[in-house]
C-alpha cells in the first residue's frame, strides 16, 4: 500500500480525553474514532489488525474442532423469556422495540440462541459433542465505557457453546477450549494467565477468566510466581485423558480473581502468591444444564431414553484484545507490534520522494516486496525523513527500511528493527532478511 493513497489519520497531540496509552495510541495512530460513547469506527490500520486477530482466533477454534457460524445480533426478547434471563439480566442489555412494538434486543452474548440452534438441528447421542462458536459485535450498554476498546459498549467477540452428553465429555470440551485460549494468547505474544473465576450472569459453576496482567487492568488478580514464565503447551488435546491431567496441573499453580479467592491455599503458598492488575481477555464457563433444561432441550440417549446435554460457553475479546497487546508493548514513540498481528510487516520509507533516484529505488523495493507477498507499507508521500520515521514508529510495523540519496549511489539501504538500531545492507541482504 503506498501511504500516499492511504487512509492514515494520525494525530500529533495525544487526545485529552484518552488516559490509557492503548486508547491514546490507537487514536494517535488512526486506528480508531469513537463515534459515540464505547463505539468506534474501525479505520483501515486498525482493521488490518482487528482481522488478523481475528484470523488467529479462528484458526485455533477450528484447530479445537469447533465449528463457525454467524448468528444475528439482534435478538427476540422471547428467546430469553424461555430462559428467565430477559429480566434478570439487567441494564447492561440495549432493549429495542420495532415498528410493530414487538421487543427485540442487540446481543451482549448469545447461550439462548446457540441452544435454540443446537437443539433445532440435534436428535440423538450421534450428533454429540458439538462445539458451535461465531465471531460477531456485542454490544453491552456499559455503566462507564472507557479506556478505548477495552471498554468499549459495542466490541467483537469469539463465542463458542458447547454441548456434551456427560460430566466428562463436558470437562473434555472445556479442557480443549482452556488449552486453545492458551495457545491463541501465546500466538499474539501475549502471556495470558488462566484464573479461577466468578460466573456472574452466565451462571454455572466452574470458570475460568484469562488475565493478562497489566497495571492499568481493571481487574484485581492474585496468582503464583511460577505464573510468570511462560508455559510449554504441548499436548494431545484429542487425548481427554493426557489433557484433563494437563489442564490440572497447570491449575495446580494457584490463580484466582478477586472474587475466587481463597485464602487457605494462598496462607499455603506464602510469599509465593504476587498481586496485580490485569485485563480479562477471555473466559470459560461449564454450566450443565443451566439453558438446556430451562429451555427444554432433549436428545435421544443410546438407550432410547431422552438425554439433557450439558453446555459450556466460551468467550474472547477480539477487539479488547487490541487494546491489551498495546498495553503490554509499546515505547514512547508509539506501538511496537508483535509480528503475528501487526498491521504490515514493513514500513518502507522513501527519504527523498523529490529525488529521481531515490524514488526509482524505492518504487522498484516496493514491486520487489509485493511480489513477494510481504505486506509493506510505502511511505512515498513528499515529507520530511523526521516525519516519516515519527509515523512508522508511531504505527509499530516491526521492520523499516529506508532508502536515501547515500545508499543508492552506493547500492544500500538501511533496515532497522522496530525501536533498533539501523543497519547498512545490499538490496539482497534486505530483502532476504524480510522474504
Ligand atoms: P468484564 O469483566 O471486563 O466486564 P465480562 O466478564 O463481563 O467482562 P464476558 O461475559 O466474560 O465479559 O465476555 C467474554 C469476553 O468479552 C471477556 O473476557 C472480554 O474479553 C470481552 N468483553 C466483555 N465486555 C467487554 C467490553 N465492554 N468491551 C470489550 N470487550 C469486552
Ligand atoms: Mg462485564
Ligand atoms: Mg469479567
Ligand atoms: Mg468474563
Amino acid at each position: 500500500m503506498r501511504l500516499s493513497r492511504y487512509f492514515l489519520p494520525v494525530l500529533k497531540e495525544t487526545p485529552g480525553d484518552a488516559v490509557v496509552v492503548s486508547h491514546q495510541l490507537m487514536l494517535r495512530a488512526g486506528m480508531i474514532r469513537q463515534t459515540a460513547a464505547g463505539i468506534y469506527a474501525w479505520l483501515p490500520l486498525g482493521l488490518r489488525v482487528l482481522k488478523k486477530i481475528e484470523a488467529i482466533v479462528r484458526e485455533e477454534q477450528d484447530r479445537a474442532g469447533a465449528i463457525e457460524v454467524l448468528m444475528p445480533t439482534i435478538q427476540s426478547a422471547e428467546l430469553w423469556k424461555n430462559s428467565g434471563r430477559y429480566d434478570a439480566y439487567g441494564p447492561e442489555m440495549l432493549r429495542i422495540k420495532d415498528r410493530h412494538d414487538r421487543e427485540m434486543l442487540f446481543s451482549p452474548t448469545a447461550e439462548e440462541l446457540f441452544t435454540t440452534i443446537f437443539a433445532n438441528g440435534a436428535r440423538s447421542y450421534r450428533d454429540l459433542p458439538k462445539n458451535i462458536y461465531q465471531i460477531q459485535w456485542k454490544f453491552r450498554d456499559e455503566v462507564r465505557p472507557r479506556f478505548g476498546v477495552l471498554r468499549g459498549r459495542e466490541f467483537l467477540m469469539k463465542d463458542a457453546y458447547s454441548f456434551d452428553l456427560d460430566f466428562d465429555a463436558a470437562r473434555h470440551s472445556y479442557n480443549r477450549m482452556f488449552v486453545a485460549y492458551l495457545r491463541t494468547f501465546q500466538r499474539m505474544g501475549l502471556h495470558a494467565i488462566p484464573m479461577r473465576a466468578d460466573t456472574g450472569p452466565i451462571g454455572g459453576d466452574l470458570s475460568h477468566e484469562f488475565i493478562v496482567l497489566a497495571p492499568t487492568g481493571e481487574s484485581d488478580v492474585f496468582y503464583h510466581r511460577n505464573w510468570e514464565s511462560a508455559r510449554d503447551l504441548t499436548v494431545d488435546a484429542d487425548d481427554a485423558h493426557a489433557l484433563a491431567g494437563f489442564v490440572d496441573g497447570l491449575n495446580a499453580d494457584y490463580a484466582a480473581t478477586d472474587e475466587k479467592r481463597d485464602e487457605a491455599a494462598e496462607a499455603a503458598a506464602g510469599d509465593a502468591i504476587l498481586q496485580s492488575k490485569g485485563i480479562e481477555v477471555g473466559q470459560v464457563f461449564y454450566f450443565g444444564d443451566k439453558y438446556t433444561k430451562a429451555m427444554g432441550v432433549t436428545v435421544q440417549g443410546a438407550d432410547g431414553q431422552a438425554v439433557t446435554p450439558l453446555m459450556g460457553s466460551y468467550g474472547i475479546g477480539v477487539s479488547r484484545l487490541i487494546g491489551a497487546i498495546i498495553e503490554a508493548s509499546h515505547d514512547k514513540d508509539g506501538i511496537v507490534w508483535p509480528e503475528a498481528v501487526a498491521p504490515y510487516k514493513v514500513a518502507l520509507i522513501n527519504l527523498r520522494a523529490d529525488d529521481t533516484a531515490c524514488r526509482e529505488a524505492a518504487d522498484a523495493l516496493y514491486g520487489q516486496l509485493e511480489a513477494a507477498g510481504v505486506e509493506v507499507l510505502y511511505d512515498d508521500r513528499d515529507e520530511r525523513g523526521g516525519t516519516k520515521f515519527a509515523t512508522a514508529d508511531l504505527i509499530g510495523v516491526p521492520w523499516q527500511l529506508i532508502v536515501g540519496p547515500k545508499g543508492v549511489a552506493a547500492g544500500t539501504v538501511e533496515l532497522k528493527r522496530r525501536g533498533g538500531d539501523r543497519e547498512d545492507v545490499s538490496v539482497d541482504a534486505a530483502m532476504a532478511r524480510l522474504t
